[in-house]
């Protein structure tokens, strides 16, 4: 499904909320997404056959929304699942939008409803006899008990509907943030990274940004002394260390196996260099004890490359520039940053 046919009017999605009432179509997502389609008409072969089922029986099953669904647009979804998740998860904004509006609006009808009825029940009219009036009124008051009840079937099925629609919000927010996140440390992963640089050098911050990459020194040899399993949890320590300096807008990611990037905002060279510092000696100070023998390790050590960004510059040119310069801090021999300041 492309992004266009998924573009969202909220003329579309009004039509979607009385159409899943009228039909009692369950209010799950997929359904949402078969009856936008449908009401968009955004695909004719699918809007035909609703059109026929709705023809031939008065209706559409849970089973033939299934089928339609999984016929039209499943298979779809599975090809392009990220541009299906965002026009879900607009879908599912759209609609909850929707549907506030049409609760409020159920609201002043219902009561619209029981004031007219209430005062149609204290009507007596002189020309009718007692026994008729009695039954205008009876008839009257039936009639809103109907609609009252229709109407909070209606408020029922909307609720659904929207605790279907906050949970759906709730899901997709969270692979979104897992999609951003690095398993193994809980920080933002190079996905994250690719985005925040690219969003960074395309409206650089007032006094431009930096970018630090770090790489433990040594670390293969850390691996092959202590296990990859105590490897794995430098690599989370590290990870909450640099969590600790990600204030004023910086910003830590794994950039790779075992190496880190920072991004910091509004700094000039020299100021990141001052944080690359303070980070490396924390890191140099941490005493790394192997929990269940309670010996202690060897310690570990950090080097980083710091450059920054030059307007104009593409993001390759900038990571080489860093890239160079925590190559040079190895072969000056490691546990330093580059440059100096
Ligand atoms: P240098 O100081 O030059 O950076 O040496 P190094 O040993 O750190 O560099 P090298 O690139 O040779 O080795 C990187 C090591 O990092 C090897 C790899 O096993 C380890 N590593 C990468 N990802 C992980 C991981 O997720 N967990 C663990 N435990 N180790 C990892
Ligand atoms: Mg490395
Ligand atoms: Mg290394």
């Amino acid at each position: 499904m492309s992004n266009d046919k998924f573009a969202l009017t909220a003329g579309y999605l009004k039509k979607v909320v009385p159409l899943l009432m009228k039909y009692h179509v369950p209010a799950t997502p997929p359904n949402y997404a078969l009856w936008y389609t449908y009401v968009a008409n955004a695909n004719s072969e699918l809007t035909q056959k609703i059109d026929e089922s709705i023809r031939d029986t008065g209706s559409l099953s849970a089973n033939t929304c299934k089928a339609l669904y999984d016929e039209h647009l499943a298979d779809e979804r599975v090809r392009e699942s990220d541009a299906f998740k965002q026009g879900l998860q607009a879908l599912a904004i759209e609609m909850g939008n929707t549907m506030a509006d049409t609760m409020k609006d159920t609201d002043t009808f219902q009561s619209t409803l029981d004031k007219t009825f209430s005062q149609l029940a204290r009507v007596g009219e002189e020309t009718l006899s007692m026994d008729e009036t009695i039954a205008v009124v009876r008839s009257a008051v039936k009639g809103s008990k109907e609609i009252r009840q229709s109407t909070s079937f209606f408020k029922n099925q909307l609720a659904e509907a929207q605790k279907e629609i906050d949970r759906l919000r709730e899901t997709l927010e969270q692979a979104n943030e897992e999609a951003l996140h690095d398993a193994l440390t809980g920080i933002f992963n190079r996905r994250a990274f690719d985005t925040e640089i690219d969003a960074l050098a395309a409206s650089p911050p007032p006094k431009g940004f930096c970018l630090l990459l770090c790489d433990l020194d040594h670390f293969k040899s850390f691996n092959d002394t202590y296990g990859h399993l105590m490897g794995d949890q430098v690599l989370k320590l590290t990870g909450k260390r640099l969590t600790d300096y990600c204030r004023d807008g910086i910003k830590a990611f794994r950039y790779g196996g075992e190496e880190f990037a920072l991004l910091v905002p509004n700094r000039q060279l020299n100021g990141a260099c001052r944080v690359a510092e303070t980070i490396r000696a924390s890191i140099d100070k941490l005493v790394l004890k192997d929990k269940r023998s309670g010996k202690k390790l060897d310690n570990i050590s950090v080097s980083i490359g710091v450059a920054q960004y030059e307007k104009g510059e593409s993001i390759g040119t900038l990571i080489g520039r860093a890239d160079s310069l925590l190559y040079e801090a190895k072969n000056l021999g490691r546990n330093r940053v580059m440059p100096i300041a």
